[in-house]
């Protein structure tokens, strides 16, 4: 199926592909919704599995010196100390005195500038700056037209919660703000359980937590997000952060598209000295190229020794590593790849996303398409088919997640896998029943071809 001339996929086309085929529904939504949330469907759920089994495949059972963890979305209040989140941390924010929006100061200056063709630097200011900018431009509130603006305010993104049936301070706790910190508190664990040598590193995937007023972007931004991550710990002595930086940029960009995002829609961002985070001395961002324009899809960040650092002066725990050689104690640098996993499904589907007025086709690899194969009984109404048919499924169902389908004629069949990604449809017939070979038809060619079932593989 050739590329339609304009391939930038609208976003509503994504939104409504995935609600009626059950790849990602509204959170909540049978009370309304909850605003920034959404639900991966039965379709939906696959996809992020293959994705995860890919990264994991790829990032950590590939390579010899990576280890997997998998840790507390709770952990210790001290922890967000330790690590400055409970301090920088933080959004601000400005809410109109007539209609309560409650909105980022920086976001309702920016879309000024950019309706007005004005610029001015937002990223970094602090409050009373944002502030002086937001009065010289008079800038009226998007909801009611209003200018009445509480000053700028910071808010902490970490989720308050609380351990046990009473609240106050003594119980506070957070959901995790990022899935980094768990790998940082467990470095001595790992150190004296697995005995690795510099360099190495520690991975996980799972959910992270932040009370963030987002501007909607369907699951670009989410309160909740699944992340995939590794913290690469060197010495600084022996090694340059440098060389590691221009190692995973490549190794990342590898991953990425081996599982089918185009090349052409990827493009490396640095982080200016104001936007970055507390903890970083360099950050790149991975954009990739999303309906509503590029976007950071993957982080790359030298975080130095920041973390173990303030862990080791705040637990009092030591938390150095000796040198084999010289017997020299250092704390190790750190060098870590972060991947948003639902960005990942976002931008795979968009890039699988193809339509030709005949038919809507996701051209997912068949690693990450929620089904491999869809069995089809020629008919419904022959137990003969149906028996042979049900014989052809559990044979593909052993290796692999197959679909069944035996409603309506074949060609809607096609076009129902079609559109939700299915490399191959596997038909049964009554030739079947005589030699065991089936009709496999292929999703991008629609070409189909004649082999014996037990031939069939991926
Ligand atoms: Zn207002």
């Amino acid at each position: 199926m050739p590329r339609r001339k304009n391939p930038v996929v609208d976003m509503k086309d994504i939104v409504s592909l995935c609600k009626r085929r059950g790849f990602i529904f509204p959170g909540s939504e049978i009370y309304g919704g909850l605003a920034n949330t959404y639900d991966l469907g039965p379709l939906g759920v696959e996809m992020l599995r293959n994705i995860v089994d890919s990264w994991w495949e790829f990032f950590v059972h590939q390579r010899e010196e990576i280890y997997g963890l998998d840790t507390s979305i709770l952990m210790s209040p001290r922890v967000w100390e330790a690590s400055g989140h409970t301090e920088s941390f933080n959004d601000l924010l400005v809410d109109c005195k007539n209609c309560q929006l409650r909105t980022r100061a920086d976001h309702i200056i920016e879309d000024y500038l950019t309706k007005n063709g004005k610029s001015e630097k937002v990223e970094g200011r602090s409050a009373k700056e944002l502030d002086t900018l937001i009065n010289k431009y008079k800038i009226e509130c998007p909801e009611c037209g209003e200018f009445d603006w509480t000053p700028a305010r910071a808010f902490n993104l970490l989720f308050k919660t609380h351990i046990g049936i009473i609240p106050g301070e003594k119980s506070t706790a957070y959901l995790r703000g990022e899935i980094a910190q768990g790998m940082f508190v467990n470095f001595k664990n790992v150190l004296d359980t697995m005995h690795p040598k510099l360099p190495f590193g520690l991975a996980q995937f799972g959910k992270a937590f932040r009370n963030e007023i987002t501007l909607g972007n369907y699951i670009f931004r989410t309160l909740e997000f699944n992340l995939a991550e590794f913290e690469y710990f060197f010495d600084p002595n022996e090694q340059d952060w440098m060389e590691y930086f221009k190692f995973w940029k490549e190794q990342m960009v590898k991953w990425i598209v081996g599982l089918g995002v185009n090349e052409d829609h990827l493009r490396w961002r640095v982080h200016t000295d104001d936007e970055r985070s507390h903890y970083s001395e360099r950050t790149e961002d991975l954009d990739f190229r999303f309906p509503m324009g590029y976007k950071e899809m993957f982080g790359l960040a030298y975080r130095t020794d920041f973390d173990l650092r303030n862990h080791m002066e705040k637990s009092g725990v030591d938390m150095t590593y000796t040198n084999h050689k010289t017997g020299e104690k250092i704390i190790p640098h750190v060098v870590e790849p972060t991947f948003g996993i639902n960005r990942v499904l976002f931008a795979l589907l968009t890039d699988a996303y193809n339509e030709d007025g005949k038919r809507t086709v996701l051209e997912l690899a068949p690693e990450i398409a929620p089904y491999k194969f869809a069995v089809f009984p020629l008919v419904r109404n022959k137990p003969e088919i149906v028996e042979k048919a049900r014989e052809v499924f559990k044979h593909l169902n052993k290796d692999y997640n197959v679909a069944w389908d035996d409603r309506g004629n074949i060609g809607k069949r096609y076009l129902s896998q079609d559109e939700i990604g299915t490399p191959y449809c596997v038909t049964i017939d009554y030739d079947t029943l005589e030699d065991d070979t089936v009709t496999v038809r292929d999703r991008d060619t629609t070409e189909q071809e004649r082999v014996p079932f037990r031939d069939i593989a991926i």
